[in-house]
Formats: C-alpha cells, structure tokens, sequence
C-alpha cells in the first residue's frame, strides 16, 4: 500500500541544529555561533521560562482555561474580538487553519517569489495550488501592488510579508489596501508579521479591524524567544471568526505553549531588549559586513556574497552558521541573523575573512 500522491509535495528543510553542526566538524556546541534560523539570540524570554517550569506538575491534565486567557489577552492587545484570534500550533499552525478555512480542492494562493515556503506547502497539503509573484534584487525585492496584480488571476488568497524573509523587505498599510481592495471579493490577502517586532513600520492588523477580506499572521517563535514551543496565531476578519471553531486542530496550543505566551506578553523590559539589540545588530551588519547587504525590517539581514553555498560551507567550518539562500532561489546571497552584542562582531569578523579567502 502507499499514500496519496505526495510528488508535488516539498520537503520543509529546517535550518540544521547546532547540535547537528558541532558533531559533524567535531566541534563544541558553545564555539558555535549559530545565526541561521532567525531564533532570539537572548534566549527565550525569562518570563516564559518560568512560566514553563510552574506548569510542569499539572501536565496530566488537557489544557484549560489558559488557550480561552491568552486568546482574550491577545484579542485585547489588538482591539479585536476573541474570535478573530485563531491560536495554533506556531504560525506555521495557523497558516494550516487558514488553509483549512479558506481553500476549497484546487484553489490557487499567490505568493511571492522568493518566499517562506511554507506559504505554498500549507496550500498544497489542502489540495490547493500555487502561484507566484516575481520579487528582484533590482527593486530591493520590494511586494508591490504593481508587481502582485500583474500576476494576480482571482486566486483564492495572495501572501505578503512583511518584514519579509529572508529578504528583509517590507509593505506599508496603504500598499496591503490597494492589494486588497483591487482583488476579487472573495480573495483573502494574508500579511505574515513573523517579525513584525522587529520593524518600526505600524502593523497591518487596522486593516483587519477595517475591511473583511485581510487577516494578519504573528508567532512567539521570533521576538519572544519560544521558537521551540510552537505558538502563533493569525487574526481574522470579524466575519468568519467562528470557522475557526470548525477548522481547528482540538488542543493544538499546549498548556505550556499557551501558558509561556501569556507570561511572555507581560515581559515588556525583555521584548525592548531583544528589540533594541536587534536593531543595533542590523546596523552593525549593514556597516561592516564587506558586501551588499538589504535594508531589513527583520531580525537578520540578506547579504550577496557570490557563491552563497561554498560561503556557507566556509563560514561553518569558522564556526558561524549562516542560511544560504539557494533553496529561496538566491544562489548569490545568506540570511544572517541578528546575533548578540558579542556574537554579531565576531560573526561579521568571520564573514568577511571568508568572504576574503574566496576573493584570493
Ligand atoms: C518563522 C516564520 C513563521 C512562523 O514560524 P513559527 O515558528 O511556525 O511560528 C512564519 N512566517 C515567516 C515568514 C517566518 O519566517
């Protein structure tokens, strides 16, 4: 026996784990500095940890009350109602729901090209289709109205993100507006703010609070710290919030999960600091990394440095782990992220003494 026809089907390849990358060049995990999955180089926020260890004893129990309390914090926090709050399993989770709830067999989303991929794979795995956007180098990858309706054919959902990954570009409220407001009806324009902490730019949530047809996707993964507790959520037009009663994975927030998101939206002074080292960190790419980087609203920074695969491969042998951009289509270019005060000098040091070494 098999399974269905899965050919169209892509493997999501996760940045590879320090653990992986230490035990491969015999190497200590702690001489790593690992700058390829755009996690929070602080850790996890504090909070959170001990939110975590409190919920410990009660694990044997299904969750409670603590899925109903973060919805209704999260739905305060952004002037909604708690049914537009669809809380899920990392917002790789809430991409499935909106899938779930949005596409019937068949059905085409847009996305751009490049873009996180698994946009196309949530559509896919709901035996939807997908279309591309073309986004380039020369117009600093920018999601334009123009470029999004010149390949829009009243596909079902079309995907913007901003700050966008890996390339650090970003979409203004005014620009979302237009897309939504030129697209058909019945087309759901997604804006994914995974790093919408990270940017000085406002959130494209007001759109969501104004208009029927744009939902906004955000996660604890990046600016929080909790990467590996899996919690997101995607805010939902007014409308149709009660699919998600319908669409939703029973218990796909964890009591853990749920319980360290509510301590981490009370940790103010961590999320400033993650922040604010962030920004500083960008800076200090931009300044000193010896090639072309892109502006970034983001946690990291996209930088073209030839061939972005043997760069890689170098850097990791220095003890830097960097994300080569071939699998988004940039052969040329690395993602970097944000490291620390200490790691991002030493990163940046390492780069370009490879990048050096490859010019010889
Ligand atoms: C990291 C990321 C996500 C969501 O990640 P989760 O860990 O599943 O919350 C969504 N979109 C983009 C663009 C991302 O980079």
């Amino acid at each position: 026996m098999e399974p269905r026809d899965l050919s169209n089907l892509s493997i999501y390849r996760a940045g590879r784990g320090i653990e992986e990358v230490a035990r491969e060049l015999g190497l200590d995990p702690d001489d790593l500095i690992k700058l390829s999955s755009n996690e929070n180089a602080l850790g996890p926020s504090p909070k959170a940890v001990a939110a975590i260890r409190d919920v410990a004893e009660d694990v044997h129990y299904y969750p409670k009350s603590s899925h109903t309390d973060l919805i209704a914090k999260l739905a305060d926090r952004w002037n909604v109602d708690d049914e537009q709050i669809w809380l899920a399993n990392g917002g790789d989770g809430a991409l499935d729901y909106l899938s779930r709830a949005m596409l019937d067999p068949g059905q085409a989303v847009l996305v751009p090209d490049p873009d996180f991929t698994y946009h196309g794979m949530a559509a896919r795995y709901h035996h939807g289709t997908v279309e591309e956007f073309p986004i380039s180098k020369a117009e600093d990858f920018h999601q334009s109205p123009e470029r999004v309706l010149d390949a829009y054919d009243g596909e079902r959902m079309v995907y913007l993100t901003s700050p966008h990954n890996p390339t650090g570009s970003e979409v203004t409220i005014e620009e979302v507006e237009q897309i939504a407001a030129e697209t058909d009806e019945q087309t759901l324009v997604v804006v994914d703010e995974a790093y919408g902490e990270f940017t000085e730019r406002e959130s494209k949530v007001e759109l969501v609070r104004e208009r029927d047809d744009v939902a906004v996707l955000r996660t604890f993964s990046k600016a929080y710290g909790l990467a590996g507790i899996r919690l997101g959520y995607a805010i939902t037009p007014a409308e149709w919030g009660d699919a998600y009663a319908r669409v939703n994975t029973p218990f796909a927030a964890s009591e853990i999960a749920c319980r360290a998101g509510l301590a981490a939206l009370d940790d103010d002074e961590f999320l400033e600091e993650t922040i604010e080292t962030a920004r500083w960190a960008r800076e200090y790419m931009h300044e000193h990394l010896e090639a072309e980087t892109w502006e970034s609203g983001g946690n990291f920074v996209l930088a073209e440095v030839g061939d972005a695969s043997a760069v890689a491969d170098d850097c990791q042998r220095e003890g830097v782990i960097v994300r080569d951009c071939s699998s988004f289509g940039l052969e040329e270019c690395i993602r970097i992220t944000c490291g620390t005060r200490e790691q991002t000098p030493e990163a940046v040091e390492t780069i370009n003494e490879v990048l050096a070494d490859v010019e010889d």
